[in-house]
């Protein structure tokens, strides 16, 4: 080692030095399900300064990782997209990669390059090593889970198995069997036994069928092509090494596709788990406001479905100086009404900016609307004293009809702008005065807007799921009134239910109790299953 490769590599190991410096990590994504993504990974990407990714990595770990931020409100990292794009269709050339990782890491910054799978396996992960090191930029290598180990997995297929598979080889199907110059031995791979996994082969998947029972493979040991894997639209052809490519180009399999070959792939009838769950092949759009995205949308995909975040409306606080105020004259009511966590944050806020905290609440009653609400309290240390049983306004004003502290009671009502009156005016009916203080609004979101109208214009979702009357009213604006009637919808309950048949939307399922489980039932009764 060169005096300064050393000075280059002991810097690499002072944090400050390497800030300094700047940094690329050279990461796996894993194949596609975000789940898969390691911690190390995640600790990473959330603390970066530039991301440069490609068509491998699955963009929705950006994109979450860019919200996640926005939602704390740091700023997300810069990105440099180096995969194929709508455009030119090329991707970017390696040389170029090479040198924007090297500028990038000159300018200080630490730079994630995420890559599919495993950066060193078949994804040219270690050129780029090999360039960094080159020039003397630090970078450390983060190893992901590998197509060719999730795809067999997902898929129910062990690489190795006691009684049928002693060995696993990774193989790239990139080289042409017919060129002289190839490097692969398939006649070796026929003999080693084993399970054989190919990237990279569905184009040459007939000539290396052919090299493979050239070199005494038999024509019917099993074999599967997953196409891809781990993401909702997973499929799997299963058929024999003779008849694989012809079955996978019948059914227009086509990249990304990882090719499993050996008697392990029998087992797969006896093991498949990820394609038998109850919403496996439902695409559903999940329309949920982007600060409160995530629950429903991985309760749906732990089930199968493959989901469409489509955030069409985001919460925006409005000017919370009502809010302030309203907090300043706390002891002047004796009621505090919530009907979403969003208002239980803004109010905690309003707290916090007065010097004031939970103990503020000493003498109030407070009420909320729905279990994610009350949660939201119990986790500030305030139990609620009235939760309806059923979870819309309507519920909570029965529940304070049955009362006698309510006539005459100052009631405060934070909430969104625009909410529907029924509250108010219930509250007004039973003899309460209530303070409305709207602290927030839903707002379209355009971004989203985009994707979701490509989808639905192309066939490519079943299914929309409305959490809220603005989720209707965002989701009509993002398709325009026509395509919006496409599709059939799910509801929370029967406010969003009576909003989305005003829009002509047909409603097939409404969730029997207006909580998230609740829409996830009714999806699943709309699939067919339950009860
Ligand atoms: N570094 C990556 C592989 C890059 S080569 C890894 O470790 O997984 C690209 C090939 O990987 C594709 O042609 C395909 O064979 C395979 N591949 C990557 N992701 C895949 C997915 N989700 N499903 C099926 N194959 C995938």
């Amino acid at each position: 080692m060169s005096a300064t490769e050393d000075a280059t590599a002991r810097d690499a190991a002072t944090p400050s030095a390497r800030t300094a410096l700047g940094v690329v990590y050279l990461v796996g994504a894993g194949p596609g399900d975000p789940g898969l993504l390691t911690v190390r990974a995640r600790d990473l990407l959330d603390e970066c300064d530039a991301i440069v990714d490609d068509a491998l990595a699955n963009p929705e770990i950006v994109a979450a990782l860019a919200s996640r931020r926005a939602d704390e409100g740091r700023a997300g990292p810069e990105r440099h997209f180096v995969g194929k794009r709508g455009g030119d269709g090329r991707s970017a050339r390696q040389a170029d990669i090479n040198a924007l990782l090297v500028r990038l890491a000159r300018e200080g910054k630490r730079v994630v390059r995420l890559k599919g799978g495993d950066p060193f396996v078949f994804g040219r992960g270690s050129e780029e090593a090999q360039a960094l090191a080159a020039a003397g930029v630090p970078f450390e290598v983060v190893p992901g889970v590998t197509a060719g180990i999730a795809a067999p997995a997902y898929a129910g297929i062990p690489v190795t198995h006691r009684a049928v598979a002693t060995s696993v080889t990774f193989v790239t199907g990139h080289e042409d069997p017919s060129k002289e110059s190839q490097q692969t031995d398939w006649g070796a791979l026929a003999r080693a036994g084993g399970t054989i996994v190919l990237y990279m082969g569905v184009k040459r998947l007939p000539a290396i069928a052919a090299a493979l029972a050239a070199g005494g493979l038999p024509g019917t040991t099993p074999a599967a092509a997953v196409q891809w894997a781990t993401y909702g639209k997973q499929r799997t052809v299963v058929a024999t090494l003779e008849t694989l490519a012809a079955r996978a180009a019948a059914e227009g399999v086509e990249a990304p596709v990882i090719t499993v070959i050996g008697p392990a792939v029998a087992l797969r009838e006896e093991i498949a788990w990820f394609d038998r769950r109850p919403l496996f092949g439902r695409r559903v759009i999940v329309t949920r406001a982007r600060a409160q995205r995530g629950s429903l949308a991985a309760r749906l995909r732990a089930l199968g479905a493959d989901v469409l975040e489509a955030p069409t409306t985001r919460l925006e606080p409005l000017d919370q100086a009502p809010l302030r105020a309203a907090v300043g004259r706390l002891g002047d009511y004796r009621w505090l009404v919530f009907t979403s966590q969003t208002a239980v944050a803004l109010l905690w806020d309003a707290l916090r900016a007065a010097g004031r905290d939970a103990r503020a609440l000493a003498g109030l009653r407070v009420c909320a609307v729905g279990p994610a609400t009350s949660e939201a309290l119990l986790g500030r240390g305030i139990a609620v004293d009235v939760a309806p049983r059923r979870f819309v306004a309507e519920g909570l004003l029965e529940a304070l009809r049955e009362r006698d502290d309510v006539r005459g009671a100052r009631v405060l009502y934070a909430t969104a702008d625009g909410a529907r009156d029924v509250l108010r005016e219930g509250l007004a009916a039973i003899g309460a005065r209530v303070d409305v203080v709207p602290a927030y609004r839903s707002v379209p979101e355009a971004e989203a807007s985009a994707a979701l109208r490509h989808a639905v214009e192309r066939g490519e979702a079943q299914l929309a799921t409305f959490t809220s009357a603005s989720t209707v009213s965002g989701y009509v604006a993002a398709l325009g009134p026509e395509l919006a009637r496409r599709l059939p919808a799910v509801s929370i309950g029967p406010i969003t239910s009576d909003a989305a048949r005003a829009a002509g939307i047909h409603v097939v399922g409404e969730a029997e109790e207006s909580t998230m489980d609740g829409v996830v039932e009714a999806v699943i009764r709309w699939a067919g299953y339950g009860a």
